[in-house]
């Protein structure tokens, strides 16, 4: 059986399949296993199995080949984890945020902002000057709001992410 010990491996597990998805992959043993017989040993519905099997397949985590009684002429799924692709699927993962945190970055940078002094929202320059500095929804009025804490958040946050792919 496969034990899931990382806890940001299980934090992306429970993501992808839930906690049914993340006690199958721990019910299944190193080898070739059908979604059959995955049910019954974790109790959990073979709809259910066969859901979380294929979005496992779907994010790389699972294989499966098909294999056909030669009487019977019925098809059986053989599955197997691929627990080696956690990690390069978590590295796509944390490499997808770096980019949006990236273009978050970008945006903050590149603009200026108002906001209402009544905290209703935030206005790029632009939209500020088109409703003169007064709020559309309160008519309270629009001040200039400086954003270097949010961007050093942000890099902050890619700082660590950038970390954590490294080490
Ligand atoms: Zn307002």
């Amino acid at each position: 059986m496969v034990a899931v010990e990382n806890p940001i491996h299980r934090a992306y597990l429970l993501k992808i399949v839930g906690e049914d998805g993340l006690r199958i992959v721990e019910a299944m043993p190193e080898d070739e296993v059908t979604d059959e017989h995955l049910a019954e040993i974790t109790g959990i519905s073979l709809n259910t199995v066969r859901r979380s099997l294929y979005l496992l397949y779907e994010h790389r985590l699972a294989v499966y080949r098909r294999k056909r009684d030669p009487e019977s002429g019925w098809l059986t799924y053989l599955w197997k984890l691929c627990p080696e692709s956690l990690d390069s699927a978590l590295e796509a993962e944390v490499r997808k945020l770096i980019n949006k945190l990236n273009a978050r970055l970008r945006y903050e940078k590149d603009h200026v902002f108002y906001a209402c002094v009544n905290g209703c929202a935030r206005f790029v320059f632009e939209e500020a000057s088109e409703n003169n500095f007064t709020c559309p929804f309160c008519q309270g009025s629009l001040e200039y709001m400086e954003n270097n804490t949010i961007v050093e958040v942000i890099e902050e946050r890619i700082k660590e992410l950038n970390a954590a792919l490294c080490s």
